[in-house]
Parts: structure tokens; C-alpha cells; sequence
């Protein structure tokens, strides 16, 4: 008998928005031979939730999803670990060891082949320079970094509590750079969250006296990449709840107590959050493909690299769009590339001739969560062309229905109903913000 011929191998670095996805989506369909996906952290947590984290309004082990247990109902198998770099010539990539906490080696570092490599890895906060922002400011790339934020916050509030005894001017002011949907989805968040932790025994902490929220924006308005009508929404809700927006004001530098901008003035800080911009992370500079100025690898309209084994998506990736602009970095255009794919490796992996039809990214809208009841947005008409303005508590539950629609495409229909029910249950036992 013939012996069979092993199945073509596709690694998939970066179990994200864009990432998993396609590992669930290859994996159904041709198994754990076939697929493997990489990632550095063992639980999958979506990023555009990690402004919740950060504010204490999700909890992240509770909305974590192992990806070992991911990978058993999708048919993947998952390897932990970083890649570190990749031999293109041998078709490897080298991936960490994996330490417990305290630093003892639990799985050595290993080599894993492919024959073909997808890059999914995100991006990483963008500093443009800007003298003390990496070392002062908090960024909110990782669940680790939304983690720490959330403690910070937690812990200058209880400080300002006991502050407040015997300092009746003692104040925490919270800085927040860069107006996007990050920047003003967490002032909301952050404005909601304080005035829960106030209720759970924070008697002297008031926050709409005693915490100012201060957000500056470098554009002539926030949400500069979105419709007006949506930085208007946006705006009405910020100056609701009292949240300071300064726009056309560029941050020049960021010192251990204070935001300085370029045309002389200072904001008192706390605590900064950086959220102004996003580049490629280092480890992709290693590959030796080439990037843009922010450090993404360039791909064609097929999101193939100068590499033929090698393929890019997502934040990572630099890909062509319309008027010379890339694919913006987003969670919808992730999860498009993914089910574009899962398409064309599929043929690769079956050994079908490629779909050569390009990807084409579709703006379906935009939506901004403003808090735990109210959202803005718009939605692209099918027919129209024209965005559809949408507002309030129907914006946010449209909002919630992008994470729904992620759990869907990792956990099937039945999981995500189950988990959406269990956290609405789970709400009646705990506090809305996590206080430990
Ligand atoms: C607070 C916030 C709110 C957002 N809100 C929205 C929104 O409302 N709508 C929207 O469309 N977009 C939003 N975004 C942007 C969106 O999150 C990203 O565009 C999207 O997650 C990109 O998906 P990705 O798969 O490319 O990368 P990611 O989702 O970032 O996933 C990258 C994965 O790669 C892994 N990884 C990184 N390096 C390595 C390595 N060396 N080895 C192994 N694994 C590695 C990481 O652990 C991670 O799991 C938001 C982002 C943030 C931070």
C-alpha cells in the first residue's frame, strides 16, 4: 500500500481576534495534523474587551478561554510559548520556554516546522518618541497590562480614601493620551468604575469631586478615523460625565506627575494611559521581510509576504486598501482576513489550486461602547453605501454582539449562549466592578 503523504503543515503565530479564528476555522476542517497555532499566553482574551479589564468592569480569569480547551473543539493543537524568530531557510520557528512564575522551566524551548507560517501577532502601543511616555505611561496591549492598570487605579482609589481623612484637596487625576475608540471607550469605563468602587465602602472618595478624567487628542477631534456624527455622540457623553477632552493638543512629554504638550501646558497626572497609536512588534522586525514605517509587515492583496511560505494578518500586517492607505487595524478586518484564509489555505492544504481572488476589506461601520448602557455607531448599508447612525442602548448591545459573534466563531452557537447566560447569572452574585 502507498504510504500516505504527511498533510501540509500551517503554523499559526498569534491565537488573537484574526488568529484563532482561523486556527478554529482550518482546524474544523482538516484536524490537529494539519493545523497548529501558537500562542505566548494560555488564555485567549478578545482585545477590544481589555478597556473593561483595565477598568475592572470584566473580570479577565473569568473571561479568559483556555485555548487547550479551544483547540480540542476546534481540532487544532496549541503550542505555548513565544516565537522568538524563524529560519525561512530550514522552515522553522524557535519558540520559548515556558516558566512558572517563580522562573522554574517548565517546557524547554523547542523548534516547530511549517510549511507554511501565518503571522497573526497584533500590534504593540506606538510612542512616536515621545521622551518619558514608555517609562510613565500605562499601555493596554496585553492582558497583563490591563491587569496592572486595573490595580492601579483600584489602589490610588483606596489611597485617596484614606487621603481624604485628613486632606480635604487631595486628588487623583487620571490622564488619558490619544482619543480613538481606546482612549474614550476607557475614560467612560473608568468614570462608571469609580463611582462603583466609591459604593463599596470608599465613604470619603467621591469621584465626580474628588477624580479628574482628562483626555488629549493630538486630531482635531476624537474618534478622528470615525464619522463625525460618532465623535459628536461621543463628546455628549464624555462632557456628561465630566470627562476633560483637550483636542489639536499634542503631548510632547510625559513626566512621573505630569503630561506636558507641544504648545506649553501641563496637566497633573497621577496616572497616564498611552493610547495613541499602534505599531508592529519587534519580533516581526527579526523575520527580515519588509515593513512599513510602523513596523508592519507588508503583504500583497492576497496577504501573502515576499516569502511564498509565509503570510500575514491582522494588526501585524500591512495590506493594501484604497486611496494608498492599509487595511485600518481593527477587530472586523482580523476577522474578515481570517475567513478569507481559511479559504485559501484550505486549497493549500488539501492540494487544490488557490483562490487568486484578492481580499477585500468590507466597512461594515463602526461602533463605540460609552459605557455599561449606551454605545455609538454607525452601519454601512448594503445598498446605500451610507453609514446608518446608531445610538444609545441598541448601539451597545450591537457592540456586545461583535464579542458575541467572536465567542461564536471559536465556540459554536450552543457554548457561547451557555456563556453568555452563566456571566449574565454570575452578575447577580458579584460587584460590576472586580474590587480584589
Ligand atoms: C482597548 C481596545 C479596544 C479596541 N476596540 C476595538 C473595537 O471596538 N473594534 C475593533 O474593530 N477593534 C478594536 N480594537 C482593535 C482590535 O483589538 C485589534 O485590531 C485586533 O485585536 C487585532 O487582531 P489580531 O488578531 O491582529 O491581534 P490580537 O488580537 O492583538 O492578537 C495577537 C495575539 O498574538 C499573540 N502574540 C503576540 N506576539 C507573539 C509571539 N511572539 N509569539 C506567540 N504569540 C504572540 C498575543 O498573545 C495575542 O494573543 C481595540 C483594541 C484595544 C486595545
Amino acid at each position: 500500500m502507498p504510504e500516505k503523504s504527511p498533510p501540509h503543515r500551517v503554523v499559526i503565530v498569534g491565537g488573537g481576534a484574526g488568529g484563532l479564528e482561523l486556527a478554529a476555522r482550518l482546524g474544523r476542517r482538516y484536524g490537529p495534523q494539519a493545523v497548529t497555532l501558537v500562542d505566548a499566553r494560555p488564555l485567549h482574551v478578545w482585545k477590544p474587551s481589555l478597556h473593561e479589564a483595565a477598568a475592572g468592569t470584566m473580570d479577565v480569569q473569568q473571561e479568559g478561554l483556555s485555548y487547550l480547551m479551544l483547540a480540542r473543539l476546534n481540532r487544532f493543537t496549541f503550542v505555548l510559548g513565544s516565537m522568538l524568530d524563524v529560519d525561512r531557510q530550514a522552515r522553522t520557528l524557535r519558540i520559548s520556554a515556558v516558566a512558572t512564575p517563580d522562573g522554574e522551566q517548565v517546557v524547554p524551548e523547542r523548534m516547530l516546522s511549517y510549511d507554511t507560517l501565518v503571522l497573526a501577532i497584533g500590534s504593540t502601543s506606538h510612542f512616536f518618541g515621545t521622551p518619558g511616555a514608555e517609562q510613565h505611561a500605562v499601555t493596554l496591549d496585553t492582558v497583563e497590562q490591563a491587569e496592572r492598570f486595573r490595580l492601579l487605579i483600584l489602589q490610588a482609589m483606596v489611597k485617596l480614601n484614606e487621603a481624604r481623612r485628613t486632606d480635604p484637596q487631595a486628588k487623583l487625576d487620571l490622564v488619558i493620551v490619544g482619543g480613538g475608540a481606546t482612549g474614550v471607550e476607557l475614560s467612560v469605563e473608568l468614570y462608571e468604575a469609580g463611582h462603583v468602587v466609591s459604593a463599596y465602602g470608599l465613604s470619603h472618595f467621591r469621584p465626580e469631586r474628588d477624580m479628574t478624567l482628562t483626555l488629549l487628542e493630538g486630531g482635531p477631534r476624537i474618534l478622528g478615523a470615525l464619522p463625525e456624527r460618532i465623535s459628536e455622540a461621543a463628546m455628549a457623553r464624555l462632557a456628561e460625565v465630566g470627562v476633560r477632552v483637550h483636542t489639536d493638543c499634542r503631548v510632547s512629554e510625559v513626566a512621573a506627575n505630569e503630561v506636558r504638550t507641544a504648545d506649553g501646558r501641563s496637566f497633573p497626572a497621577s496616572l497616564c494611559m498611552w493610547a495613541a497609536g499602534i505599531r508592529g512588534l519587534p519580533v516581526a522586525a527579526r523575520l527580515g521581510l519588509p515593513q512599513n514605517r510602523i513596523g508592519q509587515i507588508e503583504v500583497d492583496a492576497r496577504l501573502h509576504t515576499e516569502d511564498p511560505h509565509i503570510l500575514a494578518m491582522g494588526d501585524c500586517a500591512a495590506a493594501p486598501w484604497r486611496d494608498g492607505r492599509t487595511v485600518p487595524a481593527r477587530a472586523q478586518a482580523a476577522h474578515q482576513q481570517a475567513e478569507y484564509l481559511a479559504e485559501l489555505l484550505g486549497a493549500r492544504i488539501a492540494g487544490r489550486p488557490e483562490p487568486q481572488k484578492p481580499y477585500v476589506y468590507q466597512d461594515h461601520g463602526s461602533l463605540v461602547s460609552l459605557g455599561q448602557d449606551a454605545g455609538a455607531g454607525s452601519l454601512m448599508g448594503k445598498l446605500t453605501g451610507k453609514g446608518l447612525f446608531v445610538s444609545g442602548t441598541l448601539a451597545r448591545l450591537m457592540y456586545m454582539s461583535l464579542h458575541l459573534m467572536h465567542h461564536r466563531a471559536v465556540l459554536g452557537v450552543g457554548r457561547t449562549a451557555t456563556l453568555a447566560l452563566a456571566r449574565l447569572l454570575m452578575r447577580r452574585t458579584q460587584p460590576r466592578v472586580k474590587l480584589h
